[in-house]
Formats: structure tokens, C-alpha cells, sequence
């Protein structure tokens, strides 16, 4: 499995029934979902209902409450600021570009844009503060995005700059090679129009990618929305997706840190758990995350599944297993999912169930923001593939 930001790069194998049946938390997590399986915000617990229509008893995770609308809060807007994208991929496997070869896109892409496209196809408000060109590639994006239900007032079309673009070609060990337009692409100049203040003042809940704090601009406005965001009783997750070598950047770190002491639902993937922390082990990490004041962590893992954390509970998310086709987005469409349900008081073991299905689908689909799904979608994954759980 490899990462966007090429932080990680492991083999992207199917996780094998076997595994996760031997696995020593296996019955822990059943067991621990049981005894403790009420929402902390909203006491939903687990649910009796179960939306497999009698399939339960074959179940390791409880069946997803969220057909029930009573039980949840009503839909907190969410905001996310950074990049757009299109993505360009090599048909082959091969190193690098120096050649003619034939490519497959222009695809949809930039983390913060498949989050708020997965967001808004669970029926989530979502909007984005970004910019795209005038252009074709740019049309593109904002047609998907508008389709699947982003609020897209805040996009600005920048006459003089293109839209954001990666050309992208795995090499056969899966490891990536990038050509990136990016920094001086539409999107890598932010300018506060009244339609950026308004996406930004009438959120109820910021998504920070790291990927998007390379730029002066994005960082500051990403750091002083996450600062009037909370100070309106709104929440802050975050998903690091970063590249160590970004980190090496005094001042990428320094902004970092500063979403992070922000940050109530933490979302990395990987190494990054413990990245921006001075722990050397997981366990480390995840107590001076939680010192530091966030409420709830979601480590995801690539095949090996995800493992949230809060101050009461350790509860295991396995992935379920898919033939992946390209694993870009995986962790962008988890990360919305995920983060959705929690906006909704979810119970922390149906967000998990549902966020994995997420991430499940997107690596099944060639293309970064091919793979979002929809709620009924969600639904039907999981029940149909909970039963060789
Ligand atoms: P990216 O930054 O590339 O979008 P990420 O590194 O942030 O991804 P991952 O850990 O790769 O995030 O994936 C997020 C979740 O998606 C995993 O925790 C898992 O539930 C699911 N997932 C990812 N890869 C697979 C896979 N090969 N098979 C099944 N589920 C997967
Ligand atoms: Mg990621």
C-alpha cells in the first residue's frame, strides 16, 4: 500500500481471513465494542437494529445505527481549504516519465477535494476553499464536485494560473514516481473573497490535510480557521498526510503542531501516528496525543485496517479485503467517512465499519476519486461481505 505522499510504501496485500482471525485482538474487539459501544457524544450505543435484516448473528461488528435519523445530531457543515487536482496515470508500471507512454486520465483529484466528494456523497455538507483554472481540467473537477454535492461557491476560477496537476506512474515494486504542478497551479494562490469568508464562517467543523500546509497563505488561513471554528464550540479533525521530508520544513512543522493542539479527531495513517509527537512508540503516541488534548485518533493502516483511541477505549477497525487496484484515496474517503459519522454521533464501531468499507471501495477503482460511495452503497458493501468476516 502506498501512500499519496509516498511516506510509506508496503506492498498492498489482501488482508487473508486467516490473519485477522488469528489476530489477538480479534475477539478483544468485539468484546471491547460490547462493553463500551456508547457514543461519547451522543450515547446512541450500539444498535439493536440491525440493517442486515437478520444477518447479525454472523457479525464482529455491530450492525450501523445511522438508518436511525432520530438518533442523530443534526448535519454539521464542513469546511476544507487546499488543493485541486487533476491526476494523469501511466498505463504501465515502469520508473519515471523520460519516455512516450500511454497515460489514463485526467482524473479528479487533491486530497482535500476526494474528502469533500466522499463527505458530500454521504449527504454530509461539505464545501471547499480552493482555486482551479480556467480550463478544461479545472471544469471537470468543479462538474464532479458539484454533482456529487460539494458546496463549490468557494472555488475561485484563476484566469492566469492552470489547475493543479500529477502525473503519477507506479514502478514495479509499487512505489510511485510524480510530476507535480501544484505550488504555482490555481489553487496554490488562496485569496479570501466574501464567498471564501462566508464557506468559512458557516462551518461547524474544519478537515485539515496536511498536504495542503506548504504555502504561507493555506497555512495561516487553515490555523486562524481552525481558531474560529473552535471558538464557536465547532471541531477540528485533521489527517497529517505529509511527507517526512515536508516536516523537515521548520515552519511546515510549526503549523503542524499548531493544528494539532487544535485538532479533536486525528486521522494518520502509517508512521505519521507518532510524527509529529516525540514518542517512539505507538502507544507513546497515542497517550501524548490524547494529553495534548485530542479527543479521539483513527490510526489507519492500509490493508491491516485502522485502530481508533480515546481516552476510555482501543478499538479495532479491520479493512476489509478487496482486490486493490490503486490505493490512492483510500485514507481521503476513510478519513470523510469516518469523520462524518462522528460529526453524526455515530457509534465509534459503526463509523469504523463504514469508514473501512470506504476505504475499501476507493482502492477497488482506478482513479482517486472514483471509488466514493454513498451511504446505500456503504451498506451494501458491508453486508454483503460482513458474512466471510
Ligand atoms: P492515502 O493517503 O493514500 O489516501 P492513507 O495512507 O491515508 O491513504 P490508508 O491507511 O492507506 O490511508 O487507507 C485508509 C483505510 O482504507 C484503511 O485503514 C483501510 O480501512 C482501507 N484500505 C486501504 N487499503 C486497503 C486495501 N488494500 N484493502 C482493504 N482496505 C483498504
Ligand atoms: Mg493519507
Amino acid at each position: 500500500m502506498y501512500c499519496r505522499s509516498g511516506i510509506r510504501c508496503r506492498l498492498g496485500r489482501l488482508a487473508s481471513p486467516e490473519a485477522r482471525q488469528s489476530s489477538p485482538d480479534a475477539g478483544r474487539t468485539l468484546g471491547l465494542s460490547r462493553r463500551r459501544g456508547r457514543s461519547k457524544r451522543t450515547g446512541s450505543g450500539i444498535s439493536a437494529k440491525s440493517l442486515f435484516n437478520g444477518a447479525a448473528s454472523g457479525l464482529k461488528w455491530p450492525a450501523p445505527a445511522i438508518g436511525n435519523r432520530n438518533r442523530l445530531e443534526a448535519m454539521k457543515k464542513i469546511v476544507v481549504i487546499g488543493e485541486i487536482l487533476v491526476e494523469i496515470m501511466a498505463d504501465a508500471r515502469g520508473r519515471g516519465f523520460l519516455e512516450t507512454m500511454a497515460l489514463t486520465g485526467p482524473f479528479p483529484s487533491g486530497a482535500p477535494a476526494i474528502f469533500a466528494d466522499q463527505a458530500a456523497r454521504l449527504g454530509q455538507p461539505c464545501a471547499i476553499v480552493s482555486a482551479v483554472g480556467n480550463d478544461d481540467f479545472g471544469r471537470l473537477n468543479l462538474d464532479r464536485l458539484r454533482a456529487d454535492g460539494v458546496d463549490v461557491s468557494a472555488i475561485r476560477i484563476d484566469d492566469d494560473r492552470p489547475t493543479g496537476s500529477a502525473f503519477v506512474r507506479y514502478r514495479p515494486d509499487g512505489s510511485r514516481d510524480f510530476v507535480f504542478n501544484i505550488r504555482h497551479s490555481a489553487c496554490g494562490r488562496i485569496a479570501v473573497s466574501d464567498a471564501v469568508r462566508a464557506a468559512l464562517d458557516g462551518a461547524d467543523h474544519l478537515h485539515v490535510m496536511g498536504s495542503s500546509l506548504s504555502g504561507g497563505d493555506i497555512i495561516a488561513l487553515n490555523i486562524e480557521t481552525a481558531a474560529a471554528v473552535k471558538s464557536r464550540g465547532g471541531t477540528v479533525s485533521f489527517d497529517p498526510n505529509s511527507r517526512k521530508e515536508i516536516l523537515k520544513s521548520p515552519a511546515v512543522r510549526e503549523a503542524m503542531r499548531k493544528v494539532l493542539l487544535a485538532t479533536d479527531l486525528y486521522l494518520p495513517s502509517g508512521d505519521e501516528l507518532a510524527l509529529l509527537t516525540s514518542a517512539d512508540s505507538e502507544r507513546g503516541a497515542v497517550a501524548e496525543l490524547l494529553d495534548l488534548g485530542v479527543e479521539a485518533i483513527v490510526h489507519k493502516n492500509g490493508s491491516e485496517g485502522a485502530r481508533y483511541y480515546d481516552a476510555a477505549r482501543d478499538i479495532r477497525g479491520p479493512a476489509i479485503a478487496v482486490g486493490e487496484i490503486d490505493p490512492t484515496g483510500a485514507g481521503d474517503c476513510f478519513g470523510a467517512t469516518f469523520t462524518s459519522l462522528w460529526l453524526r454521533g455515530a457509534a465509534v464501531e459503526d463509523a469504523l465499519a463504514l469508514a473501512s468499507a470506504s476505504g475499501a471501495l476507493s482502492v477497488a477503482k482506478r482513479g482517486p476519486m472514483e471509488g466514493v460511495s454513498d451511504m446505500p452503497a456503504l451498506r451494501r458493501f458491508l453486508s454483503e461481505n460482513i458474512g466471510a468476516r
